[in-house]
């Protein structure tokens, strides 16, 4: 079963816009439910994969920061968003049979499971899906940087970054239907011009560590299993 897969072990960032409404808020239990078998899919076929998830869709820090006293603490809610994202996400999954971990860098006794790198490795050979939730753990970072940093801590092969369209273009392709997307982009193309893909931390650390990343539509069927055998899907920056 594993013969056809290009990238063995793959790290899954699913902002939290890709759980919610039109709007990318709240809690659309369809979009889980389609999530959860489309990750059902790339576990059938023996790939190991661990996610990340967002909580943008309940919740981001910076926003809250500006009404509140503390950005600290609105970042601290923020983490908590994507526990709450991450445990719905599980129940989903397992509701499909499919055996998968929460591990949180915010500790919530009981619920979730710390992070700790034997454990991780050891779910992935045996290949259970993890769940990390609570970003880095650390307020002033995001989710894209939190994939960034597990999937080299987990020595992914591939960060797949989900998104809402197909890649990344040289302008709004909802805005702008000239727009064309970019079959490849190099991580310095992404920086220098600011492509808005994921944040530039994420990107730097990606860059330093030679971490190649897709970025794809998340609305199209089978995409994380295209990707992950190899077939073209959405835009790869590496090197
Ligand atoms: N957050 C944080 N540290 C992290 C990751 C996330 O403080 O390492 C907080 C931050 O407030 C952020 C919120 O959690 O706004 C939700 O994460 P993010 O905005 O990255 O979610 P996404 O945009 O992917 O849905």
């Amino acid at each position: 079963m594993q013969s056809n897969i290009k990238y063995k072990r793959a790290l899954l960032k699913v902002s939290g816009e890709g759980f919610g409404n039109e709007n990318g808020r709240g809690i659309e239990t369809g979009r889980f439910i389609t999530l959860a078998k489309e990750i059902q899919k790339v576990s059938e076929i023996g790939a190991e994969l661990a996610v990340v998830v967002g909580g943008g869709n309940i919740l981001r820090g910076a926003r809250l920061g500006s009404v509140g006293k503390s950005r600290v603490q609105a970042d601290q809610v923020g983490m908590i968003a994507t526990v709450v994202n991450a445990l719905f996400l599980q129940d989903i999954l397992e509701g499909f049979n499919v055996k998968v971990h929460v591990v949180s860098a915010v500790e919530i006794k009981d619920i979730t499971e710390p992070f700790k790198i034997r454990a991780c490795l050891q779910y992935l050979k045996e290949k259970d899906i993890i769940i990390f939730a609570g970003g880095t753990g650390n307020p002033y970072f995001t989710t894209d940087t939190a994939a960034a940093l597990r999937a080299i801590e987990i020595s992914a092969d591939v960060m797949l970054k989900a998104t809402q369209v197909d890649g990344v273009y040289t302008d709004d392709p909802i805005k702008n239907a000239s727009a064309k997307r970019y079959e490849k982009l190099t991580y310095m193309d992404v920086l220098s011009n600011r492509l808005g893909v994921m944040d530039l931390t994420a990107i730097s650390l990606s860059m330093e560590n030679k971490l190649p990343i897709i970025v794809f539509n998340m609305n199209e069927r089978e995409n994380i299993k295209k990707a992950i055998i190899g077939e073209s899907v959405g835009t790869y920056i590496g090197e």
